[in-house]
């Protein structure tokens, strides 16, 4: 008797000819969220299933397999020989006391003696008998006993399905660049766009001195809860220290962060050619504050020229994006109280509908070229 799991991928079987180059990425990711854990991955149709670990870390197995991108469901279960003793006897193990079930048999050797229902039938019986408050439900159980027959001599029985992040495998999307601010918002539209199969890395801009070293911290952190869905990140740290000072010193106060937004999106843009990213990813959500109105992303997208900008979050209300990032595990590191790049020299009246025209004009009063550089001379990647 072995401890098994079993992971049930969604999507990829929309992927006709290349459902292989799919599946050999996804099985690569589910590898990788294992690192370090001893154990094996076996692939009968239409399923993986992971083997052969350490029954001790099974918690920590399945919740590390959940959070792959493209994990529909799991499920724990146990590997017996495809004898109906042998699975009987996990079936009244596993089994509640009392209340509803059903057996749910599938059959992948068809050369075993008996066929689902005979094998539904033979097994539900038996366990009428030896837990008499049990009854069938075959509509709406309370508990669903499966029974797989494999064919290679094994059966997996197993009960409970927990749900897994869904998506598609992180890798079979391409490559972004998120702007990963300590707030709520960016790691959320990392995750929602991870989760659709991209790549990412992060770009994350300090104002150090005016902002402290726990605020780069967080943002390290939060970078590693969404390394956890991604497997793996890359987080580029730059200086806008410099920026802030100049356009403070030469710019209309309410430009602020205007002006900010668009040396952000160039140094994320250059960093896109460097890095082969192919866009750029914010948690910008229409309407949300006075900068992220369509005027404002209209002055930050006209700096961009050769990558689209994706907005994931850009029809999310806060209620909705702050239950996600409860959900995916950010939320309370989001909401620790250092200050971001932007909130510093933050003007009492940001610009609501920057015109593009006067924004371009104030910036004229900057070394634009030359601040970038600067600001790319500052820049640390880390490997989280
Ligand atoms: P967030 O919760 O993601 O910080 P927000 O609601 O605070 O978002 P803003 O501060 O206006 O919104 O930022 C809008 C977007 O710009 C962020 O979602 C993020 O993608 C990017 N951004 C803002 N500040 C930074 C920063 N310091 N480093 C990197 N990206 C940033
Ligand atoms: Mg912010």
């Amino acid at each position: 008797m072995e401890k098994v799991i079993i992971v049930r991928y969604c999507e990829i079987h929309l992927k006709g000819k290349n459902r292989g180059y799919f599946e050999q990425i996804f099985m690569n990711n589910l590898e990788k969220a294992l690192s370090g854990i001893r154990h094996e991955i076996r692939r009968p149709s239409g399923r993986y299933v992971v083997e052969n670990f350490d029954e001790s870390r099974t918690d920590e197995i399945a919740d590390r397999l959940r959070k792959v991108f493209g994990v529909h469901s799991l499920s724990i279960g146990t590997k017996v020989k495809a004898d109906m003793e042998e699975i009987f006897r996990e079936i009244l193990r596993i089994s509640p006391d009392s209340g509803s079930f059903k057996i749910q048999t599938n059959r992948a050797d068809k050369h075993f003696p008996l066929d689902s229902m005979q094998i539904n039938a033979a097994l539900g019986g038996r366990l009428l008998e030896n837990k008499p408050a049990l009854h069938v439900d075959v509509r709406e159980p309370d508990t669903v006993l499966h029974v797989d027959i494999r064919e290679n001599g094994t059966a997996l029985v197993f009960e409970g399905i927990i749900k897994g992040a869904g998506g598609m495998p992180v890798g079979t999307a391409g490559k972004g660049m998120l702007l990963l601010s300590g707030g709520i918002d960016s790691p959320v539209a990392g995750y929602m766009i991870a989760k659709r199969g991209m790549r990412l890395e992060c770009v994350h801009f300090h104002s150090y001195p005016y902002t402290n070293m726990q605020a780069r911290e967080k943002v390290e952190e939060l970078a590693r809860i969404l390394s956890g869905y991604t497997g793996g990140l890359t987080l580029h740290v730059v200086s806008v220290t410099h920026i802030q000072e100049e356009i403070h010193k030469k710019c209309p106060e309410e430009m602020m962060i205007t002006l900010l937004r668009r040396f952000m999106m160039r140094i994320a843009e250059k960093l896109c050619e460097n890095t082969g990213a192919q866009c750029i990813v914010t948690g910008e959500s229409l309407g949300q504050v006075a900068s992220q109105t369509i005027e404002g992303m209209t002055s930050s997208n006209a700096v961009v020229n050769n990558v689209p900008v994706l907005r994931p979050l850009v029809g999310f209300d806060k209620t909705e994006i702050i239950e996600r990032a409860r959900e995916i595990g950010t939320y309370e590191t989001s909401v620790l109280p250092y200050e971001d790049c932007c909130t510093v020299f933050l003007p009492k009246h940001p610009l609501i509908k920057p015109k593009l025209e006067k924004v371009e004009q104030a910036e004229a009063a900057l070394d634009v070229n030359g601040l970038i550089t600067e600001a790319f001379s500052s820049m640390e990647t880390l490997t989280i």
